[in-house]
């Protein structure tokens, strides 16, 4: 993705429905190197169940442990970690995540297979009640839960407050890393 849109304005709306990610990585559990995964359904599949099938180098076709990693974890990119085992998000949903511009956190969005955009788990729960079609999922199959930002990787302009100088492209990672303690946290303002 590379939809770069340096703004001005102080408008606190987020940049609707485009993700801020644009690499999904997982970590090896043996020799810990960073592997890019090319799809988000790919990367969802191994999310949904790393705690018990931890993600190793050669379920990437091709690749052992003694080959190099694909990407480095540093600063030269943002780096945000996926709550582990998040469910699989429903065929023809998207779950989209949406940086903050001072990168304080991300906000969680699903859009629904007409594009709608729903922001927690009330609207998810209120938009499966009125479509009937949808009457085999329910809000659970749906996790609000934003992943964690690693602040070693926040750019410095953005860990000063209130210094409004031109914004930068958002490049963001978002990753798995089983042995990450992380908490979710819910709450929108
Ligand atoms: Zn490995």
């Amino acid at each position: 993705m590379d939809g770069q849109t340096p703004k001005t304005s102080s408008s606190k709306k987020p940049n609707v429905a485009k993700s801020s990610i644009d690499v999904y990585a997982a970590q090896c559990d043996e020799c810990k190197k960073w592997r890019v995964i090319h799809s988000e359904e790919e990367y969802e599949e191994i999310r949904s169940k790393i705690s018990t099938e931890p993600f190793y180098c050669n379920k990437k076709s091709g690749v052992t442990c003694d080959d190099a990693a694909d990407i480095e974890y540093s600063a030269s990119r943002t780096w945000v970690i996926d709550k582990p085992d998040l469910p699989k998000t429903p065929e023809g949903f998207r779950r989209h995540l949406v940086a903050r511009k001072d990168y304080s956190k991300l906000d969680t969005y699903y859009i629904t297979p007409k594009g709608k955009r729903l922001r927690s788990r009330n609207e998810m729960a209120a938009f499966l009640k009125q479509n009937r079609k949808y009457e085999g999922l329910s809000a659970s199959d749906f996790d609000f839960a934003p992943p964690k930002v690693m602040e070693d990787t926040v750019p410095e302009i953005f860990s000063k407050r209130g210094s409004d100088s031109v914004r930068k492209k958002i490049k963001m990672t978002k990753n798995e890393d089983k042995s990450a303690d992380i908490t979710g946290e819910e709450d929108f303002e």
